[in-house]
């Protein structure tokens, strides 16, 4: 039997790590957030002092980079160098830096490849932009779950809060807006929807009613 593997995708703010982790946890898979992969790149980029807009610096840096992802099934860890930087990778500045490595084709290459290695367990439910497009093409459940914008940075902006981050609603908005754009208009695995993907609109959800949808669009598919 092939691992199953649930590929969640969307837009910054759509409530895909809740229901991710949720999922994972009711179907006991790991739980995988392969956007922290971009992170640690983009934090291993500003940490040596280089732009994330130099390209040739960020390629070099990421490809040095010892990045390491780890998963006990509901969180992940992300190693640098064997230190843990998860609560680093929250910072804005390494958000935005994150959108802008992760144009590049090196960047991507490597961190594709650590993504589909931590699929190879015992299943995974894996969220990002490109998981059902490019990382998982063969997953047998996608999803792409998206929120109207003003929704999505309610919600950010109440994440942000929790970790102890003061922002105003305004420049939430404007941040996520600014990230969907690098990430909906880049030349490499853009944002966009797999065909087979099912679009889930979460504005009018609460999570455990995604949980719910995505839990039973795997079992009407025999996976479960
Ligand atoms: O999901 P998260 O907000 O942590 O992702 C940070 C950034 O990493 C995104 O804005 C995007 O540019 C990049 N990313 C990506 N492909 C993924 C996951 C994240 O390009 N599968």
């Amino acid at each position: 039997m092939q691992p199953l593997i649930i590929a969640i995708d969307g837009p910054a703010g759509a409530g895909k790590s809740t229901a991710a982790q949720k999922v994972a946890e009711r179907l006991g898979l790991a739980y995988v957030d392969s956007g922290a992969t971009y992170r640690a790149a983009a934090l291993a980029v500003l940490e040596a002092g280089a732009s994330p807009e130099d390209e040739r610096a960020v390629s070099e840096l990421v490809e040095r980079a010892d990045i390491g992802l780890e998963t006990d099934g509901v969180r992940s860890q992300v190693l640098l160098g064997g230190r843990d930087v998860s609560a680093e990778l929250r910072a804005p500045k390494v958000t935005l830096a994150a959108a802008k490595v992760s144009r590049l084709r090196s960047v991507r290459e490597k961190m594709v490849a650590l993504q589909r290695a931590l699929g190879r367990g015992r299943g995974v439910v894996m969220e990002g932009r490109d998981i059902g497009t490019v990382v998982f093409p063969e997953a047998p459940l996608k999803i792409f779950l998206q929120a109207d914008p003003t929704e999505r940075a309610r919600r950010r902006l109440l994440q942000e809060r929790d970790e102890g981050r003061a922002a105003s609603l305004e420049q939430t908005a404007y941040e996520i807006g600014r990230r969907d754009q690098l990430d909906a208009e880049r030349k490499l695995s853009p944002l966009v929807a797999a065909r087979d993907a099912i679009v889930i609109d979460s504005t009018k959800l609460d999570s455990e009613q995604v949980v719910e949808k995505i839990v039973s669009l795997a079992r009407a598919r025999n996976l479960i």
